[in-house]
């Protein structure tokens, strides 16, 4: 949106990449630029739980970024189902929020692609990178 940008600096080297909006760190950063409060992620969602105001603001900002974040993936390559990794993904509220945050940004309007959390949660992208690790070391044939 015009409002966030350039956005937040990434260390790529640019600005407003979408780690920098949708990735723990960067929900705090949002969090503290919007009100002064240094707080984690975890601190964030239990602050929302509670009926904060700011933090359920921080919430929904991160909820439309992601829903426009996955519509692009979505209008690209049009998956069967989107599993949503990491530490955030364990947060439940996200899956009943979030196809209404996709769907007015999918091209032709309808969206009914299944949303689920990763199975095996925030340790998903460990477990694939130690996957991979097994097959370089495999023998061939
Ligand atoms: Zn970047």
């Amino acid at each position: 949106r015009d409002d966030e940008r350039p956005g937040p600096a990434c260390y790529c080297g640019r600005h407003g990449c979408i780690e920098t909006w949708l990735s723990g760190p960067g929900l705090a950063a949002d969090h503290a630029r919007h009100t002064d409060r240094a707080m984690t992620g975890e601190a964030i969602v239990a602050a929302m739980r509670a009926g904060d105001e700011g933090a359920r603001a921080t919430f929904a900002r991160w909820l439309d970024r992601l829903g426009r974040g996955i519509a692009g993936i979505v209008n690209v390559l049009d998956p069967d189902v989107i599993v949503l990794g990491g530490g955030l993904s364990t947060i439940p509220e996200i899956y009943d929020a979030l196809p209404g945050r996709v769907a007015p940004h999918v091209l032709g309007g309808g969206f009914d692609t299944p949303i689920r959390p990763s199975r095996h949660g925030d340790a998903s992208g460990v477990r694939g990178a130690a996957w991979l690790w097994n097959d370089a070391d495999a023998p061939a044939g």
